[in-house]
């Protein structure tokens, strides 16, 4: 197929440059899940996109952190190319020391304005913090940490819930926004409405992203 270099739908232009809005941002992450979704992604990651990419200095319009999952790849959901987007992923998208630095890195040396936390449907650290909180046995090894810091949700929502693992997902996506909006080199920017935190769900069987905790 064909790699269409047309302006994608949705785009928002002179937002990739430093200073771009949080709204314009989403805006055009969003509009690339829609591609997405629609079969009709504008991106394909080729050679040429990548050596121009690489040629300047980057500059990324958002931070997206979300899990280790294989079956969510942030760039392909979002229909993004090389330079347009920072992607940071691990196990339930556990945020961490490395994490909220590299974050705090992009929204301050890059000026980036969005950040989004991206949970995901039937994930799997939510399930194995479930089933180490029912059992009472925490897993060996570093795993334990992801656990660890995934119970709150899940502890919140109530293990007696039939519901527990999809509305733990939902928690801890709201938990990891409040957290990341509660850090203290965060907030002066978000409170000058110059950078914001976004929630956001990815369903693994229609591949769209929904708002949770919109900014
Ligand atoms: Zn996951």
């Amino acid at each position: 197929m064909a790699v269409s270099r047309a302006a994608p739908a949705g785009s928002v232009p002179g937002d990739r440059a430093r200073g771009g809005t949080p709204r314009g941002a989403l805006a055009e992450l969003l509009a690339g899940n829609r591609r997405f979704v629609s079969g009709q992604p504008v991106h394909g990651h080729d050679v040429t996109a990548a050596a121009a990419s690489a040629s300047g200095d980057q500059q990324p319009y958002a931070v997206l952190l979300g899990c280790i999952d294989s079956r969510v790849p942030l760039e392909a959901i979002f229909d993004q190319t090389f330079g347009s987007i920072c992607v940071i992923r691990t196990g339930g998208h556990v945020l961490d020391r490395a994490v909220l630095g590299s974050i705090e890195y992009v929204v301050d040396e890059l000026g980036v304005p969005l950040v989004m936390v991206l949970g995901h449907e039937r994930c799997g650290a939510v399930d194995a913090t479930v089933g180490a909180l029912r059992t009472g046995r925490r897993p060996p090894g570093a795993l334990a940490h992801l656990v660890d810091r995934i119970a709150p949700a899940v502890t919140e929502v109530g293990l007696d819930d039939p519901q527990v693992q999809p509305l733990a997902v939902r928690r801890h996506v709201r938990r990891t926004v409040a957290a990341l909006r509660a850090d203290p080199t965060l907030s002066a920017p978000i409170a000058a409405a110059r950078v914001a935190v976004a929630g956001a769900l990815y369903d693994l069987s229609t591949g769209e992203v929904a708002l949770l905790d919109p900014p």
